[in-house]
């Protein structure tokens, strides 16, 4: 099983491969802020699960099983974090920070009920609105409602796209 940093790495190193090919430990190491002796310590680990390929000269692959578990990951990410903007975390470092750190706890079958009940949100947007409404719930997602009252100064404001929010 692998471990939460791991996963990490494994997400990190397929989004790099998506974009450019291959991935090289300095693009890990800048994309997840760390030095690139650690990076080259949890390359070989990959490499010992057949997660990974060396190609000289381009830098890191995936190997069929590395890709199929870094595409899972990457999209259960995407699962999650659709998950909490319905919920109403706006894009900023708390949704990010939220999203990273639950991600690795979700098992396939937790995984499954989360994505059902986005893809049901989605088809039941006044639903799901009414019952944001009647709980209660302060959203500072990019459709949420205007906040009534005045937000705690530690608060990000919401970064709208597209609609004009009137931030206090
Ligand atoms: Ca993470």
């Amino acid at each position: 099983m692998p471990t939460p940093t791991q996963e990490d790495y494994l997400k990190a190193i397929w989004t790099l491969i998506q974009t450019k090919g291959y991935a090289r430990v300095s693009d890990i190491a800048d994309r997840l802020g760390i030095r690139h002796a650690s990076v080259s310590r949890m390359v070989r680990r990959l490499h010992a699960e057949g997660l990974t390929t060396y190609e000289p000269y381009r830098g890191l692959n995936l190997t069929p099983a590395g890709r199929r578990r870094g595409r899972a990951l990457v999209e259960r990410q995407r699962v999650l974090r659709a998950w909490l903007v319905a919920l109403g975390l706006g894009p900023g470092p708390e949704l990010d920070r939220t999203v990273e750190g639950i991600e690795h706890h979700f098992g396939p079958q937790a995984l499954r009920g989360v994505e059902r009940l986005v893809a049901y949100i989605g088809h039941h947007e006044a639903w799901w609105r009414q019952f944001r409404d009647a709980a209660g719930g302060e959203g500072t997602g990019p459709d949420a409602p205007a906040p009534e009252t005045e937000r705690e100064g530690e608060l990000d404001p919401p970064r709208s796209q597209g609609t004009e929010a009137e931030l206090p």
